[in-house]
């Protein structure tokens, strides 16, 4: 397994449609093993194929264990008020916002043996899985924020963004916890 580079703001393989997958070969799978050691590196709790600079439709998502690959996900239901809570991105790191959600989804989609799922999630799961799912449509969570909110998150940016030469984001084995780990999908 190998720890890949994340793609940042600005990549434009972050704003693409990702293709089905029409097969779960093993290639798709060293792909998802591949995206749970990165996720895992960069302590985040999601991880969608356009952030590693692929174009399958495939992410994986960790929060507190429960531990989910997903290929070609939907979603099919969302049920419940919408509920507003902080997000961040792998892709976006050190910026933060407010995104209204709805409280509950639920999702169909291939594991990794290419059989069938549905799986319903709710609070920082059912987040997750949105958030993760919005990434393989090319959707980020700065594309919810108000336009002033919107606005002061691209400024935040601004600051952090030479950082990352190329819009590449290489993860050092050791790094320091990011204040927020357990917000940044
Ligand atoms: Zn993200």
């Amino acid at each position: 397994m190998s720890v890949l580079p994340i793609r940042v703001l600005g990549d434009p393989v972050l704003r693409e449609e990702t293709r089905p997958v029409a097969e779960v070969t093993d290639e798709i799978r060293r792909l998802i093993d591949d995206m749970f050691e990165t996720m895992y590196a960069a302590q985040g709790i999601g991880l969608a194929a356009p952030q590693v600079g692929r174009t399958e439709c495939v992410c994986v998502v960790d929060v507190e264990g429960e531990r989910f690959a997903f290929v070609n996900p939907e979603i099919v239901h969302t049920q419940g008020p919408k509920e507003k809570a902080e997000e961040g991105c792998l892709s976006i790191p050190d910026v933060y916002g407010d995104v209204e959600r709805p409280s509950k989804v639920t999702v169909r989609a291939l594991d990794r043996n290419g059989a069938p799922f549905e799986v319903s999630a709710e609070a920082l799961l059912g987040r997750c899985f949105q958030h993760e799912i919005d990434h393989l449509h090319g959707k980020l969570f700065i594309d919810y924020l108000s336009f002033l909110k919107r606005r002061s998150a691209l400024a935040k940016w601004d600051e952090e963004k030479d950082k990352y030469s190329g819009f590449i984001r290489i993860l050092k084995p050791g790094r320091p916890a990011s204040e927020h780990p357990e917000e940044e999908l």
